[in-house]
């Protein structure tokens, strides 16, 4: 069993290096990560530059690889060659931060995974929700057993070629998560709001600054579930199909 890691946050995040190290008890795991902070990249594949891949050192100690590329293209250019052996399953996190709703497709951390449903690889994703003011370094043991559990049953049960699993895990000690709950995407507020400064020559800059996005906790939703105090795990495909409009559609007088 080899078992790709990968993440948004970065090669040196501390969520990449706790779901590593959670995961070598199931399998070779091999660590490539992008450089630098991808978080909220969305879908990418680098196209228009060449990308680098670099030996890195993790903060254990163990080998791993960076790349100046995004993290669909960590996993793009794992699975295209720059691993000699061949992947069973790609594994993204634990991003610094829940990933519910429409985050789904500004995620990086579940683009990753997107990117092995392409590929016809399992997928899973993980995320942690973050208190509003986070500590400086979370303890990401919890998320990373959790993840484990997962992954743990991606392996036995299987996963339908096209699908990929977004997990969410809340903020909690191990002891105090209330289990794992199957879930819907729910709905996320986003609270965006621009932010206009001017730059040392009197010309405006914008950042899209504003509040932490909250969302709706319906019962069923990712969002619920982590509202609730249970891990989240949604099964995803990439057909966005709006299936329910189709009929509707053809009838539109085309002709
Ligand atoms: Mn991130």
């Amino acid at each position: 069993m080899h078992i790709l890691v990968t993440n948004d946050d970065g090669i040196l995040s501390p969520g990449l290096l706790a779901l590593a190290q959670a995961l070598k008890p199931l399998g070779k795991v091999t660590v490539l990560a992008p450089d630098r902070n991808w978080t909220a990249s969305g879908h990418v594949k680098t196209l228009e530059r060449p990308l680098r891949v670099r030996e890195a050192v993790l903060f254990d100690g163990s080998p791993g690889f960076s790349t100046d590329g995004a993290p669909s293209d960590c996993v793009a250019l794992a699975l295209l060659g720059v691993l000699p052996e061949p992947v069973d399953l790609v594994v993204s996190g634990i991003n610094a931060g829940e990933n519910v709703g429409h985050d789904v497709t500004y995620s990086g951390t579940v683009t990753a995974a997107m990117e092995a449903a392409i590929w016809g690889l399992p997928g899973v994703a993980v995320s942690l929700q973050l208190p509003e003011a986070p500590p400086r370094l979370p303890d990401y043991a919890p998320a990373a057993a959790m993840a484990r559990r997962v992954v743990e049953r991606v392996l036995r049960f299987g996963l339908q070629q096209g699908a990929l699993l977004n997990v969410n895990v809340p903020y909690l000690p191990l002891e105090a998560i209330r289990g794992i709950r199957i879930t819907r995407q729910g709905l996320r507020i986003y609270r965006d709001e621009l932010v206009k400064r001017l730059d040392p020559r009197s010309r405006p800059y914008y950042w899209i600054g504003g509040e932490a996005p909250s969302g709706v906790p319906e019962d069923g939703t990712d969002f619920g579930a982590l509202h609730e105090g249970y891990v989240s795990v949604t099964p995803l495909q990439l057909d966005l199909t709006a299936h329910s409009l189709l009929d509707g559609l053809r009838g539109w007088e085309w002709e």
